[in-house]
């Protein structure tokens, strides 16, 4: 299924267009990019890919509410790995639809 030129199916405003997208190291599919607000989509063989792929290398947390802002708890094992300790103060962006937290600026 080509989804190229076809409504951004996230905002309905933006246009999607191909391009090729890293969704883990290493790992490249053809996926489309909106042009209004660069959400991400994928046609439905690739999204399976995707999603089995992402349950083997993550693990799904559910967003939770504190406050105004909302928290997604990190897994104890990429804590650890990471060497995260509780009221350390991380560095939170967002690029291509996804949430990057650094430990330290950079
Ligand atoms: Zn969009």
């Amino acid at each position: 299924m080509n989804l190229e030129g076809k409504t951004c199916g996230v905002c309905d405003k933006g246009r999607l267009h191909r391009f090729t997208d890293e969704i883990s190291k290493g790992v490249h599919v053809d996926a489309y990019k909106c042009d209004y607000a660069g959400h991400v989509s994928y046609d439905r063989n690739v999204m399976e890919k995707v999603e089995a792929l992402y349950r083997q290398v993550a693990q799904e947390r559910h967003v939770v509410k504190i406050g105004s802002s909302v928290a997604v708890p990190i897994p104890a094992g990429i804590a650890k790995s990471l060497n995260l300790k509780p009221k350390e103060r991380v560095y939170v962006t967002s690029e291509d639809n996804k949430i990057i937290i650094h430990p330290s600026p950079s």
